[in-house]
């Protein structure tokens, strides 16, 4: 379980303080989050009015606020973030930017079949490039490296598996995957316990929370407006409008200690753009999505020396083939970011400060990385943090409407947003502006994910599934469960 931390929040902390990372505020404890400097934005007080407000200032708000003012650049578009922007998911990933808009191509033929995945697998790959278009256009400097990903094998049945990953994406025409051998994939990065790898050299790596900075500029050169320090703690729909009442907080979301200001915001649309904290306003969607926490190492910078001990000269990111895998890759300064996938639920859908931390997982981290590699056994990691992935049971978002089309919604991108939240914008601005395009037509905005049972259920079903994996990534056959999740099409072979 994690320590819950009720430290006080700090924006911009600076480097970090003596206490251990699992006591810090995650402003502090985050890499990425830590080394921001900019004060917050003032929060809402008084009334205001908005063709769109956008609750959330992660990826998914500022995409749709960008792409709303690239489709009619005269609607005033308001953004409203209860934190600082990047403070949820897109503050606190490993900035891995994918080209895949499922988990797998294989998956994207098991969820929507052949013909939609070919053009998902497109899409993907042209989304990533426009994405990449966008940041050297507008000149946003995020760290961009296009190093390419190694999905990595870690026994010779997950090197078989991955060798079906390559001839799925080879057969929806993507050639540019290949399969390294042992000695291949050992050339590249040092690891004994490498068994060959599969190697997709349009992946890269960024930056988050500079990314994120980067699009708000963009935006507000546009003329969108950013409250933050904004709470919403209602959404009101009335015939014409909508009206957000918000409370002003701590920058990092939380109810702020003095009186807090109260704003109104009266809007024609609401764009609801947060991800998993969604059903802490709108509750109605939670049925289709899980908040589950996902935690994350930095370590101080390698030396050259420390380098030369593990090779990794091309920098790719790293993601290994378990069901609950590691994921890693090197920051612009030569940190290793370490994370995992095994992520924790906690009771009641719960999305605060008391999760941002997990001993357990950040020993268990600790100690995979040290298996990984021996050679690195003295190296110390003095940021830890975690963050809340928006699981869905097909791994891909899922859209929609409510309230007569006056509110909208996107969510639930399972761990792989940064690209794909760049689709989201495009989706959810054509939807909010009731303008056509081909995206609309597509299954993942036309059809919503398999529900989740609602608590108690949803705890025993957490647990339940994460042991069977466990079983499988230790080697085991899928057991009964698995193969019946398989079965409805909601497994993660399916
Ligand atoms: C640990 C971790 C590692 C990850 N690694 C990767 C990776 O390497 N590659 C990748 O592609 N994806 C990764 N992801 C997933 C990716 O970060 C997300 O899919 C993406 O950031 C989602 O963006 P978003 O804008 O929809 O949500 P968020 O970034 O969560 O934004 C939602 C925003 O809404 C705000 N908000 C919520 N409620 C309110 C309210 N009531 N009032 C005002 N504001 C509110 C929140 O403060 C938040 O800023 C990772 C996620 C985590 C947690």
């Amino acid at each position: 379980m994690p320590s819950a931390s009720d430290a006080s929040p700090a924006p911009n902390a600076g480097p970090p303080a003596a206490a251990p990372a699992e006591r810090r505020p995650v402003e502090q404890a985050c890499f990425w989050m830590a080394t921001r400097r900019r004060p917050a934005d003032p929060p809402l007080s008084g009334r205001r009015e908005a063709d769109v407000a956008i609750v959330g200032a992660g990826f998914t708000g500022l995409w749709t606020a960008l792409f709303l003012k690239a489709l009619d650049p005269g609607r005033e578009v308001t953004v409203l973030e209860q934190g600082m922007a990047a403070y949820g998911a897109s503050g606190r990933n490993a900035g891995m930017l994918g080209e895949c808009l499922d988990h797998s191509h294989a998956l994207a033929v098991a969820h929507f079949g052949r013909e939609e995945a070919r053009r998902l697998a497109a899409l993907g790959r042209e989304n990533t490039d426009g994405l990449l278009r966008f940041l050297t256009r507008h000149g946003v400097d995020c760290d961009v490296e296009r190093t390419g990903q190694l999905y990595v094998a870690l026994s010779a049945g997950q090197f078989d598996e991955l060798r079906e990953a390559a001839e799925a994406a080879w057969s929806l025409g993507m050639p540019h995957y290949r399969l390294l051998d042992r000695e291949a994939v050992r050339a590249e990065l040092r690891c004994e316990r490498y068994h060959g790898a599969l190697y997709n050299p349009h992946c890269g790596i960024l930056n988050p929370v500079k990314l994120v900075e980067g699009l708000k500029r963009e935006a507000e050169r546009r003329g969108v407006a950013f409250f933050e320090r904004t709470r919403v703690t209602a959404l009101e729909p009335g015939r014409d409008l909508v009206r957000l009442r918000t409370l002003s907080s701590a920058p990092g979301g939380e109810a702020e200690a003095g009186a807090p200001l109260r704003g109104e915001i009266a809007a024609r649309r609401v764009v609801l753009a947060t991800n998993a904290h969604t059903h802490l306003i709108f509750p109605r969607l939670l049925k289709r999505y899980i908040p589950l926490y996902d935690y994350i190492l930095v370590s101080e910078p390698l030396t050259a020396e420390q380098q030369g001990r593990i090779g990794w000269r091309n920098r790719q990111s790293v993601t290994d083939a378990r069901a609950f895998f590691k994921y890693y890759r090197l920051t612009a300064d030569n940190r290793i970011l370490w994370g995992t996938s095994e992520a924790a639920y906690y009771p009641g859908n719960r999305v605060d400060r008391s999760c941002d931390h997990s001993e357990r997982h950040y020993a268990e981290l600790r100690a995979s990385f040290r298996r990984h590699f021996p050679a690195l056994g003295d190296l110390r990691f003095p940021y830890a943090w975690g963050g809340a992935i928006c699981s869905t049971t097909r791994f891909t978002p899922f859209f929609g409407t409510a309230h007569r089309g006056r509110v909208l919604y996107g969510l639930g991108y399972t761990g792989h947003g940064i690209a794909s939240t760049h689709l989201a914008g495009q989706i959810l601005a054509h939807l909010t502006l009731e303008k056509p395009s081909p995206l609309l037509d597509l299954k993942m905005v036309r059809r919503k994910p398999f529900p989740y049972p609602p608590e108690p259920l949803r705890g025993l079903a957490v647990r339940l599934v994460s042991r069977a994996l466990r079983r499988v990534d230790a080697g085991g056959k899928p057991g009964l469960l698995l193969r019946l999740l398989d079965a409805m099409g909601i497994g993660l072979s399916s």
